[in-house]
């Protein structure tokens, strides 16, 4: 996997010259992931599914409401 390439959010593939990006560490691999989409993969992963590697298997951060 090259490091220079492909540095978008894993969502909306908006690069770091149009959104600050989260570096995320999974599967062996490196994803990227704006602010505007963290939500999702904290509350709801499924809906990454066929965007993230693996998103099937992640559950969803407890909601407290
Ligand atoms: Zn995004």
């Amino acid at each position: 996997m090259s490091e220079s390439a492909d540095k978008s959010c894993l969502a909306c593939e908006r690069g770091p010259e149009q959104t600050p990006l989260l570096q995320l560490a999974y599967l062996d691999s490196v994803f990227w992931i704006c602010p505007q989409h963290l939500p999702i993969l904290i509350h709801d992963p499924a809906r990454l599914v066929g965007l993230l590697p693996g998103a099937e298997t992640l559950s969803p951060a407890e909601h407290h409401d």
